[in-house]
């Protein structure tokens, strides 16, 4: 039987051939009689698979060699923390630079400030995080020891199309970026990010896994209290191995990298078909959105997110339903429900919906969702 469509922000909807791989060798992995959730982290089974993803991720996103993957845990949010405790030395003062363009960069420069005299550079607050400010507009500081900024905001839905390029702005700092929930859905401009980090739950694996990607000439600055499980220069040294990581998490993410690297669009393979397929996704959703009296996304089309789509349904007065609980709204995903399309409720914070079509959602499952949407808008 086909397995509903599942638009949850993350944890997310998985490929189905490696939920099936996963089932199909959860006793026991390649002949070798045990399970990957029951292997030692220093066996040579769990070295294979650890070594296999992280080449599998260097490869499919074209990391260079001057760049070091490490595999930590915390989640995202953990390494608000772990980012100025291991950065923010390369100042005397500590200065961070952040450019705030929805709630996860907002928190970002809030967690910060424990840590680093932040100064926020720009911020889309004002416009209810719908557009990124102009990067010409923004108060950089000539050299903080980082600027930060999420490049896909899964809450607003906003994300960067292209990466700032810190030098012409007049900005000598490497740029990090927090890239949880558009990772593997489009190519990284190297040459402009010094430290990449995010969750793997959304377009990954399961949650428990953190990325980093970073520079070599930014480890080593890790403040004395940074705690040494989470400095990077140490995870670097040690290959991810400093304590037990995330095993099952890591074998996971390792087959979805394996899988992104087979898949096809035409000529595309890899990352490239994935961003084909993310365009396409979008532009099915965001047309449908726009070509409606119905529905509103509020986003400015020049930085709208191809995986965190939110949206509203208007109330008889024209005005976006905000409120889960308004009839209309209650309706809408009552009915999506029933034709197994699944967690399109949005972000509290936000309200109305939101749908999240991350690599491991098929294009039948945007067009299920165009063909709704399209449905309930003839009978409201
Ligand atoms: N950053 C972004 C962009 C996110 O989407 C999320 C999770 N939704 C986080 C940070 C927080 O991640 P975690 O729950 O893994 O700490």
């Amino acid at each position: 039987m086909a397995r509903p469509f599942n638009f949850s922000a993350g944890p997310a909807t998985m490929p189905e051939a490696v939920l099936r791989q996963a089932a199909a060798e959860m006793l026991d992995w390649h002949g070798c009689g045990m399970g990957v959730m029951e292997m030692s982290h220093r066996g040579r089974e769990f070295g294979e698979i650890l070594e296999q993803a992280q080449a599998d991720l260097r490869a499919l996103l074209a990391i260079p060699d001057h760049f070091k993957v490490l595999f930590s845990q915390g989640g995202a949010l953990a390494h608000n923390a772990m980012v100025p405790l291991n950065l923010a030395g390369r100042h005397p003062q500590r200065a961070v630079d952040v450019v705030v363009t929805g709630a996860w960069s907002q928190k970002s420069a809030q967690e910060a400030r424990r840590y680093a005299d932040v100064q926020v550079a720009a911020s889309g607050a004002d416009g209810g995080y719908t557009a990124i400010p102009d990067p010409a507009t923004w108060r950089l500081r000539a050299n903080p020891a980082y600027v930060h900024l999420c490049s896909n905001e899964t809450i607003h839905g906003v994300e960067f199309h292209q990466l700032p390029d810190l030098a012409a702005l007049g900005c000598d700092a490497p740029l990090v970026i927090d890239f949880s929930s558009h990772v593997l859905s489009r190519p990284i401009d190297w040459g402009r990010v010094g430290l990449a980090f995010g969750g793997a739950q959304k377009n990954i694996g399961p949650a428990g896994l953190t990325l980093i990607i970073v520079r070599e000439d930014l480890l080593g600055h890790a403040l004395p209290i940074c705690p040494s499980v989470f400095d990077y220069r140490v995870l670097a040294e040690q290959q991810s191995m400093v304590n037990t990581p995330p095993t099952w998490a890591i074998y996971v993410a390792g087959l979805v990298f394996q899988w992104v690297a087979a898949q096809r669009e035409g000529e595309l393979t890899g990352v490239a078909a994935m961003e084909a397929r993310a365009i396409e996704r979008a532009r099915l959703l965001y047309e449908a959105i726009d070509g409606s009296q119905l529905y509103v996304n509020l986003v400015d089309p020049a930085c709208r997110s191809r995986m965190n789509v939110p949206f509203f349904l208007r109330g008889d007065d024209g005005r976006p339903l905000k409120d889960p609980a308004h009839p209309r709204n209650a309706a809408f995903l009552r009915g999506a429900q029933q034709r197994g399309l699944l967690q399109l409720k949005g972000h509290k914070s936000v309200g109305g919906m939101r749908a999240s079509l991350y690599n491991a959602m098929p294009i039948e499952g945007v067009q299920a969702l165009v063909d709704y949407l399209r449905e309930f808008e003839r009978s409201a």
